[in-house]
């Protein structure tokens, strides 16, 4: 039985991580850490009947208390390093969804993780068809080296590009390698019409709507076809098989694993 308690306990990711704990087998829901919602019953925000976990504001405090094995963590970037080195130190191993969090705060916690010898897992992307879609881009972007990047989120995300659309951007410009195309002066007639530039030409677009949740497709031309590969998550639950995979792979790690994709093909 692995003990999992959840940080951001209160928020969208949260509370469907508690939900999916709370039905897994081999899982035990040990524990809920947020700033809001203080000593609230989990089951009032998972609409489920009372289950005498309560929400604790101290993340000290929750470690003490539910004496968890994991923690998994859907805060905000600049929760998110603390939370890792509290909960690195009280001996449990974090599983963390926040994204944003700097290469410096990656640094102290790969450092930390080391030092301990413990695992932590930190995915930017916990959806498995986002990781087979930009698996799929790197490939593609070998013969199709003319490349844009429509990502389409929620409108309460505060961050753009996504960190999905950049990754791809990332392993499709190394893929495709050195490429100049040919291609007029372009003229904006609104300033960014065309979007963002990496890699000099792969133009990348972030669109916010209510509605959406989190929706991404990458579009390749070449003479005479176009190749799209798009990926949807239409619900928070498509984050949850990914998740429950890290819950497990982290127990055994030793290190820090950055990204859902070396716990799928290394
Ligand atoms: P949300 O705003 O609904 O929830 C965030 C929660 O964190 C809130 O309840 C808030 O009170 C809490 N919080 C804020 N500061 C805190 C602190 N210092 N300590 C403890 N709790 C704190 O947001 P969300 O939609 O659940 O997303 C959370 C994070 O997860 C974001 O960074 C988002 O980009 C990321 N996300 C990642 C994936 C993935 O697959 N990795 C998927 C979806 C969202």
């Amino acid at each position: 039985m692995i003990r999992v308690a959840v940080s951001g306990a209160a928020g969208r990711m949260g509370r469907e991580v508690m939900k999916t704990i709370r039905r897994t087998e081999n899982m035990e829901l040990a524990g809920a850490f947020d700033i809001r919602g203080e000593g609230q019953d989990v089951g009032d925000l998972i609409q489920s009947a009372e289950t005498s976990i309560i929400v604790h504001r101290d993340l000290e405090q929750m470690l003490a208390a539910a004496r968890p094995d994991v923690v998994v963590d859907f805060t905000v970037p600049a929760a998110a390093g603390d939370n890792i080195k509290v909960i690195l130190r009280h001996g449990a191993r974090p599983v963390v969804g926040t994204t944003g969090i700097d290469a410096g705060t990656l640094e102290e916690v790969e450092a930390l993780a080391g030092q301990l010898k413990t695992g932590c897992v930190i995915a930017p992307n916990f959806a498995l068809g986002a990781i087979l879609m930009m698996r799929f881009a790197a490939e593609a972007a070998r013969y199709f080296p003319d490349v844009e990047i429509i990502e389409l989120h929620h409108d309460q995300k505060v961050d753009a590009p996504s960190g999905t659309a950049l990754k791809t951007a990332e392993l499709v410009a190394r893929s495709r390698g050195e490429f100049h195309p040919d291609r007029p002066a372009e003229i904006e007639k609104i300033p960014g019409a065309r979007g963002g530039r990496f890699d000099g030409d792969i133009h990348l677009h972030s669109v916010r709507l209510p509605g959406l949740v989190a929706h991404q497709e990458v579009i390749f031309g070449g003479l005479g076809q176009t190749l799209t590969i798009r990926h949807d998550s239409i619900s928070r639950e498509s984050f949850m098989p990914g998740v429950l995979i890290a819950i497990r792979k982290v127990m055994h790690l030793e290190g820090v694993v950055y990204g859902l994709e070396h716990l799928l093909f290394d």
